[in-house]
């Protein structure tokens, strides 16, 4: 078939030449816009993040030019798109500070009584930036042996005495490093059983500030006094706060925190179900201060939660609603039109859960996120991708499917601020628990309403429980998390998360889907071996 005839006519099929410069945006359009893919009627499936590969956009701005600014519900903004799910091995207060500090938001579990729950949120509230609101406090009968088995539990050395031992008492003195180390052992018998009434130093020594000073007036004190620990009391003595030189030289700065305008307390959120007894669940956590509910249901279609969400917004107008969880526009369009501030979007597509395998009912994320985002928009209704998260990059491409935040749980387990010890595995790995809240072990606890399971007779259970690796603090991963997500959207082309989305909306952030050889080739792979690690800090 070759010859001067075939070349001939080969060259008489070859495209007309064109001018690249002359090439319109649609020519060098690679592969499909987010409509294209999820709205082709030819495929029938579901997509989850790993199908989807976001393509490279241009650069024009550094990658610390980046604005990760995005919506939680619709009052309220976040500098850092990332939300802490209410799980009991993963959301209470000391994770709700750290996440508020890193300009995110963490939703306070509902598997505690009412008013532990409450409890928790009035300390996300409470909490002043080098103030320790809670210090451990000592009885002045306490002994110098007791103080010293207690340092060894607690790691510091520095002890409030008050008159019953407890926060919130009459300050009698300050018990610290200085005066247990003059208790010389000549007599070990003895000198050890010496009373801290008797060593401490009292009251009228100490240098002390009132209740309503702030950290700058603390810190001068403290460098003009030179001392190492500040009580700040009330008029009439009694203890509300100490404050340490070793915070306040950290001059830890967090200029990303979700705080309130204008009384600058940091922001919470709190889990809460769709029963009768909810709506006083409802009424206690307003009382402590919560921002925001957000329901806690894996169906949330429900006529349960439209009354919810009803009753909430005729109550509490003020008070922001997260509804869910929800997979398609019909049921996103119901709570919408209750009242909902933002919906969470996800079923059956966490790390930890079962629902798909046992109820055959959810879809696939990307799916989900994509869909529920389109018609939440038209509402100016900002939607939560929960689920499903476990790196950086799947958070880059729920914000470009048009969700305002991720919402995490196993990504964030793990860390320091999680409830919960760490122990360590057989081969001396570092590890928490980490649980769904439909597993048989949460249920048991009291998070059954969620899946419907409290009158039954036999708990089904929804979610498994398991293990994850220590990820140390949030105050270094979200930092590390947010850099990723930074850089993604640098290659994408996009220098905030509103240009992000407008380029969804028109159709020039592009993508394409992975076949399970394109997956396999963007992971490790050839390898005989390696180590991961996440970051250097
Ligand atoms: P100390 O002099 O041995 O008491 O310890 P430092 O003042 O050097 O450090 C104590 C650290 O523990 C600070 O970062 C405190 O914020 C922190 N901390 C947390 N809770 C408490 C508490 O109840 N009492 C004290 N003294 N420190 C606490
Ligand atoms: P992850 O980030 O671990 O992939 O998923 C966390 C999300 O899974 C939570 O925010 C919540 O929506 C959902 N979830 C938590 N516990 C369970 C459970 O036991 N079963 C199911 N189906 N979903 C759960």
């Amino acid at each position: 078939m070759t010859g001067t005839n075939g070349a001939s006519k080969d060259r008489s099929r070859s495209p007309k030449k064109v001018d690249p410069t002359k090439l319109t945006e649609a020519d060098l359009a690679d592969g499909f816009s987010a409509s294209e893919i999820f709205g082709s009627k030819t495929t029938m499936s579901g997509y989850t993040y790993d199908d989807l590969i976001c393509l490279p956009g241009h650069i024009n701005f550094g990658v610390h030019d980046v604005l990760l600014g995005s919506r939680f519900t619709k009052k309220i903004a976040l500098k850092t798109p990332i939300v802490s799910s209410p799980m009991d091995t993963v959301t209470e207060s000391n994770m709700a500070i750290a996440m508020a500090l890193e300009g995110g938001i963490g939703v306070i579990h509902t598997n505690l009584p009412v008013e532990t729950q409450a409890a928790e949120v009035a300390r996300v509230k409470k909490y002043k930036a080098g103030f320790i609101l809670e210090p451990r406090c000592v009885p002045p009968t306490m002994t110098v042996e007791e103080l010293d088995k207690l340092k060894s539990t607690v790691g510091f050395t520095g002890f409030p005495v008050t008159e019953n031992g407890q926060m919130g008492a009459k300050l009698l003195g300050l018990v610290t490093k200085r005066d247990t180390d003059f208790v010389q052992d000549v007599n070990p018998m003895t000198d050890r059983k010496t009373r801290l009434s008797e060593i401490m130093t009292p009251t009228a020594n100490l240098v002390t500030l009132f209740e309503g000073c702030d950290l700058l007036e603390a810190n001068d004190v403290l460098q003009k006094s030179k001392k190492g620990k500040l009580p700040i009391v009330t008029r009439g003595g009694l203890l509300v706060a100490l404050v340490a030189r070793t915070d306040i030289k950290k001059n830890v700065d967090f200029p990303n925190a979700t705080k309130h305008p204008l009384n600058k307390e940091l922001l919470v959120a709190a889990a809460i179900g769709t029963r009768p007894a909810d709506r006083d669940r409802v009424k206690a956590l307003v009382a402590a201060g919560v921002d925001a509910v957000v329901i806690d249901s894996s169906q949330g279609d429900s006529v349960f939660q439209h009354e919810m969400v009803k009753w909430i917004k005729s109550n509490f107008p003020d008070l922001q609603v997260v509804a869910g969880n929800v997979v398609t526009k019909k049921q996103a369009k119901n709570l919408i039109e209750c009242g909902a501030d933002a919906l969470r979007v996800g079923m059956g597509i966490g790390s930890i859960c079962t629902t798909q395998e046992v109820c055959a009912c959810g879809r696939a994320q990307a799916s989900a996120v994509y869909n529920v985002a389109k018609l939440a928009r038209q509402y100016g209704v900002p939607i939560l991708a929960d689920g499903g998260i476990s790196s950086p990059g799947h958070i880059v491409k729920a914000l470009s499917l048009g969700a305002g935040a991720a919402m995490c749980g196993s990504l964030l387990a793990g860390t320091s601020e999680t409830p919960g010890e760490y122990f360590y595995s057989e081969d001396g790995k570092r590890l928490k628990r980490y649980r769904g809240m439909g597993s048989i072990d949460a249920m048991k606890k009291g998070s059954d309403d969620r899946y419907f399971g409290t009158a039954a007779v036999i708990k089904v259970a929804q979610g498994v429980s398991g293990t994850v690796q220590d990820k140390g603090s949030i105050h270094k991963y979200i930092p590390y998390l947010t850099q990723g997500l930074k850089h993604g959207m640098q290659d994408i082309g996009a220098q905030s998360v509103d240009q992000l989305q407008s380029m969804l909306q028109e159709g020039q952030l592009r993508f394409e889907l992975r076949s399970a050889a394109a997956q396999r080739e963007g992971g490790v792979h050839g390898l005989h071996s390696f180590e991961r690690k996440l970051f250097d800090s």
